[in-house]
């Protein structure tokens, strides 16, 4: 019974999540705004509500996985003896606490480019991978459109982290908060960042959005999530990355004439 009350809990706080800040940025980008934000569009490509429909869909069936997986292992007597969760923040102090959120970006950054790069594989494409690639356009609500595979996945970083090293629920709930932030934003359709932010020290090493829309309109290259370490050091970056990303930041074009397909 106790894991029932506690998935309904997380899958109430996953749910409300997904849909308050998909929902904002869906709602300042797509509705109120969409004509203001026009330059900043990174394909012409228009939506059908049958794309956000699926998006959410498939977003949903996520939703229950990464509420049940985490549960599960937090809940039974096999595994919750081993996690390594803390419930003070004095058992290990405010600098480890702080330290640990860097360290969990580089970590899950990995994790997600090298199981990305594997499920690119011509084997594993059409049943685990393909249900996210249908959005060849994605809007924040693909930000979760996995198929159930995939799902599970993508959920091994959770259970990485609650047995690799000490972590407080607070990591647990900021850390999944801006991946998801950051997710949405990735899957915007809108670049945020301003121009030239790709030629700085720092920008040269972060992931935009226009390199994961680039991923979804051409199915390959770009596959990591928060930083560029992994796609320049395995040369995966697409050829075109530069120039897209300076014709998404172009505030001189109204329209930019990005490539449909
Ligand atoms: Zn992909
Ligand atoms: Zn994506």
């Amino acid at each position: 019974m106790n894991y029932w009350k506690k998935l309904l809990d997380l899958f109430y706080l996953v749910g409300s999540r997904y849909f308050i800040i998909a929902g904002i940025f869906f709602l300042i980008f797509y509705i109120l705004f969409s004509a203001k934000f026009s330059n900043r569009r990174i394909q012409q490509k228009k939506h059908k509500n049958s794309d956000y429909l699926r998006e959410i869909f498939y977003s949903i069936l996520t939703i229950i996985i990464f509420s049940a997986v985490p549960v599960f292992f937090l809940t039974n007597n096999l595994t919750q003896p081993y996690t390594t969760i803390y419930k003070k923040i004095s058992e290990y102090g405010w600098v480890y606490f702080v330290f640990i959120f860097p360290v969990m970006f580089i970590l899950h950054d990995t994790y997600f480019y090298w199981c990305h790069r594997l499920m690119h594989h011509p084997k594993l494409f059409n049943l685990l991978h393909l249900t996210h690639h249908k959005s060849t356009n994605p809007s924040p609500w693909a930000a979760y459109s996995f198929h159930p595979l995939e799902a599970l996945i993508e959920s091994g970083i959770f259970i990485f982290f609650i047995f690799a090293f000490p972590v407080h629920p607070l990591h647990l709930l900021i850390f999944f908060l801006l991946m998801f932030i950051y997710n949405v934003y990735g899957h915007l359709g809108y670049e945020l960042y301003p121009k030239n932010f790709h030629k700085t020290l720092i920008g040269k090493w972060i992931n935009t959005s226009v390199a994961h829309n680039m991923h979804h309109q051409y199915f390959k290259g770009n596959y990591g999530l928060y930083f560029m370490f992994w796609d320049r050091m395995m040369g995966t970056l697409s050829q075109n990355y530069d120039q897209q990303f300076e014709k998404s930041t172009n505030t001189q074009n109204q329209q930019n004439t990005i490539n449909e397909k």
